[in-house]
């Protein structure tokens, strides 16, 4: 079997569920969406099920899996993306947004008021949701249909900056619409958690805050590691080159390590220099990435062998950090990682 895995320590991940509630009193909705952020956590559902209100989801494919493992409340975080997707919310007792007018016809033709409506009010992102005046008509007409359980939510933009002003008068603008309404409310993700208490509301929907991404200064912890086992080692001379269109040239005789992980696996592509570990010491990549391989520059003088483990990034990596040497976002590199990729966990 392939030794490339990405290794998850549910204990920080725990650790991570612990700092989140103890920075809010309001309810926890997980956002596990894209397949818990790329890292396949099923397995936590058992873990996160006594201590969180609810679950967010993007598509019914996901909603479907999970509906088979949790009784709590899952959201569709974009509601439905066409009409029949109605038969599946209903069938599956699903929370949906409703942030268009289109979306609506659907609703019509189902009889959905028993599952939870989240009425979606743009203010200031604009992405999704109605504008101030179509959010409060919708609103009559959702408790005129007899809607049982409505909750308001709108997306902050900048909630991971903790000086940028917009988010401020977002919040304003949310709680000015939303001040007369009895309904429950949500507005805050991850960074709003941390940077913005007055946005917590009723339910704060955390995700990349629970994967380790992002949030360390907070005592958040990284979660995960990616690492592969080296398949081969190659005596290089100088003067030669090493992978596609040459792109590395030896300035002097060297040994060049192979691992079975490349951007088929989700590792950015790059051809500049990465530095991996190897029993606890730093090397660098030579060439590009490939599809399925990554070389590394070992030296001559080492005790590496076949078999030995190569880690692209530890529970010590700052993600964000690292992110930026690829021009991405830590929710990139870990929703990037393809299913190809083992996902174990640390015993
Ligand atoms: C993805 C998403 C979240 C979670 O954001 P994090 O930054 O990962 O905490 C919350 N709300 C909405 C609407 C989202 O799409």
């Amino acid at each position: 079997m392939r030794k490339t895995e990405l290794q998850i320590s549910l204990r920080n991940l725990e650790h991570n569920l612990s700092v989140i509630k103890s920075k809010t009193t309001s309810d926890i909705q997980a956002v596990v969406k894209a397949n818990f952020y790329g890292l396949q956590l099923e397995k936590i559902i058992e873990i996160l099920d006594p201590q969180v209100e609810s679950y967010a989801v993007i598509t019914l494919d996901e909603a479907r899996a999970l509906r088979k493992l949790t009784k709590l409340p899952i959201l569709l975080l974009q509601g439905a993306h066409e009409n029949d997707d109605y038969e599946d919310i209903k069938q599956l007792e699903l929370d949906f947004v409703l942030h268009s007018s289109w979306q609506i016809k659907g609703i019509d033709e189902h009889n959905l008021t028993n599952n939870r409506l989240w009425l979606k009010v743009n203010t200031g992102m604009n992405r999704l949701g109605f504008s101030e005046q179509e959010f409060s008509e919708h609103y009559n007409l959702m408790i005129k249909k007899n809607f049982k359980d409505i909750v308001l939510m709108s997306h902050l933009a900048s909630s991971s900056d903790s000086s940028n002003k917009q988010n401020q008068s977002q919040i304003s603008k949310f709680n000015k619409i939303t001040n007369d309404m009895s309904s429950k409310k949500s507005l805050a993700n991850s960074g709003a958690l941390f940077n913005y208490p007055k946005s917590h509301f009723d339910i704060v929907r955390t995700g990349i805050a629970l994967y380790g991404g992002k949030y360390h200064e907070f005592g958040i912890k990284s979660i995960s590691c990616l690492r592969s086992k080296i398949i081969s080692i190659k005596k290089v001379s100088k003067g030669e080159t090493v992978g596609y269109d040459g792109a590395w040239r030896a300035e002097q005789d060297t040994h060049i390590a192979a691992i079975g992980i490349g951007y088929g696996d989700g590792f950015p592509y790059f051809s500049e220099p990465y530095n991996v570990s190897i029993n606890g010491n730093t090397y660098k990549t030579v060439g590009k990435t490939n599809m399925d391989l990554i070389t590394i520059n070992i030296g001559n003088e080492h005790k590496i062998n076949v078999g030995d483990w190569v880690q692209l990034w530890g529970y010590e990596t700052n993600l964000t950090e690292l992110s930026k040497s690829f021009h991405s976002i830590s929710y990139q590199l870990l929703t990037n990682i393809s299913r190809r990729v083992a996902k174990n966990y640390l015993e």
